[in-house]
C-alpha cells in the first residue's frame, strides 16, 4: 500500500474526559497548545510553499470526535482549500472508540476524512479499567464496525504491557484486533512518562515496568499474527521525541529502534526453528535472506548471530539471496 506523506497536526488532550494512566499528551505530542484552524492553514501554507502536494493531513494526539463540533468544523474547514488544490489528498485522525457514532462519521466523510484511527489499546476489559481508559473492548468492536461500514479506512492502535496485562492478554488483544480486519495497526509498548499516574503507580510498586526485553518478546509474538493476517503494522513503538529522549520517558519500553529490534527477534526465532533440524556435528551454517533483511537477521551488534551460535554451538553467517522473499534459507551447513 503506497502511503502519502503525512503532515501531523496535534490536538493535545482536547475533548478528552479521561485520564489514561500512561498519558501525558502534551509531553508525547511535544505541543502544549490546542490546535486551531489558523494552525492548520499555517502548516499547509508552509507545505505548499515548499512545493509539497498530495499530503495526508493527520489530526493526532487527542480524541478528535470528542472535541466540540465547532472546533472539529474549524479544523476541517481550514483544510478544504488545500484538498481542492491538491496540496492535501486526504485527511486522517485519531480518536477514542467510545467517541464514534454514525453521525460523527458522516460528518467526517463530508470533510474529506478518509482514515480513522481508534485507540483500542487492549481488548481486555480488566486491563482497560486498570489503565483508566473509560471504555470497553465492546466499544472498540462497535466503533470498528461503524468505521468500516461508513467506507472509511480503519487503523487500530494497541498497547502492550499495560497495568494488569500479561504476555498472554497482549497476544489475545492482537488476535481480537486482527479479527476486526483493520487496514493497519500501530503497536505501542507502554512507556512510563514523567508526571503521569503510571509513574506514581510504578514508583509505589503498584505497576511492574514493561521493560524493553518484555516488549521485544511480546511484540515478536504479536507481529506474526498481523503478518499472517496480511495487516500492515504501520508503527511499532512511540515516535522518538526530544522531550521523551531528554528525560520524559522515565521507564518502560522506549527505544528509537524498537521496531527493528522486534523484527530482528522474529527472524532469530525463525532461524532457531530451522537450526533445530541441522544434523549434529555441523560446525558452521550460512543463512540466506532477502537483501533487505540481512541486517535484521544479523541483529543489533550481531546479537542474533551470537545468540544462535550459543544455542546451537555453530558459527552462523548470513548472506543476501535475491528472491528469498520472506523465507530464511539454509544455504550451507558445513562440518
Ligand atoms: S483517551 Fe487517554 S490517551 Fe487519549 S488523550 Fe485521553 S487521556 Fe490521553
Amino acid at each position: 500500500m503506497a502511503r502519502a506523506r503525512i503532515l501531523p497536526i496535534f490536538v493535545p488532550h482536547l475533548g478528552c474526559p479521561n485520564d489514561c494512566v500512561f498519558c501525558d499528551q502534551k509531553r508525547i505530542s511535544g505541543s502544549p497548545l490546542p490546535a486551531s484552524g489558523r494552525d492548520v492553514t499555517a502548516a499547509l501554507d508552509r507545505a505548499a510553499a515548499e512545493g509539497l502536494s498530495g499530503l495526508e493531513l493527520a489530526f493526532y494526539g487527542g480524541s478528535f470526535t470528542a472535541v466540540s463540533p465547532a472546533l472539529q468544523r474549524e479544523l476541517l474547514e481550514a483544510a478544504q482549500p488545500y484538498l481542492a488544490d491538491g496540496t492535501v489528498s486526504a485527511v486522517r485522525l485519531s480518536t477514542r472508540p467510545d467517541a464514534v457514532d454514525e453521525e460523527s462519521l458522516v460528518f467526517l466523510k463530508k470533510y474529506g476524512v478518509r482514515t480513522v484511527e481508534l485507540g483500542a489499546q487492549s481488548m481486555d476489559d480488566g486491563v482497560l479499567a486498570a489503565s483508566g481508559r473509560g471504555h470497553t473492548a465492546g466499544d472498540t468492536v462497535r466503533a470498528a464496525k461503524l468505521v468500516r461500514a461508513a467506507g472509511l479506512q480503519l487503523i487500530l492502535q494497541m498497547m502492550t504491557g499495560l497495568p494488569e496485562s500479561s504476555r498472554d492478554k497482549d497476544v489475545q488483544t492482537a488476535r481480537r484486533i486482527a479479527a476486526l480486519e483493520p487496514d493497519g495497526v500501530r503497536i505501542y509498548p507502554t512507556v512510563i512518562v514523567k508526571n503521569t499516574p503510571l509513574e506514581t503507580m510504578w514508583r509505589a510498586c503498584e505497576y511492574r515496568e514493561h521493560t524493553l526485553a518484555d516488549a521485544v518478546a511480546v511484540c515478536a509474538d504479536i507481529l506474526p499474527i498481523f503478518d499472517e493476517a496480511g495487516i500492515p503494522v504501520i508503527r511499532l513503538g512511540l515516535n522518538p521525541t526530544a522531550e521523551l529522549s531528554g528525560g520524559g520517558a522515565v521507564g518502560g519500553a522506549y527505544h528509537p529502534a524498537l521496531g527493528e529490534m522486534v523484527r530482528s527477534e522474529v527472524l532469530r526465532r525463525r532461524a532457531a526453528a530451522l537450526l533445530r533440524d541441522v544434523p549434529g556435528g555441523t560446525s558452521a551454517v550460512t543463512l540466506g535472506v532477502a537483501p533487505k533483511r540481512v541486517s535484521a537477521m544479523i541483529g543489533r551488534h550481531r546479537s542474533n548471530l551470537r545468540a544462535l551460535s550459543d544455542e546451537f554451538g555453530v558459527t552462523v553467517t548470513v548472506k543476501p539471496v535475491e528472491g528469498a522473499g520472506e523465507e530464511i534459507l539454509l544455504v550451507d551447513a558445513g562440518r
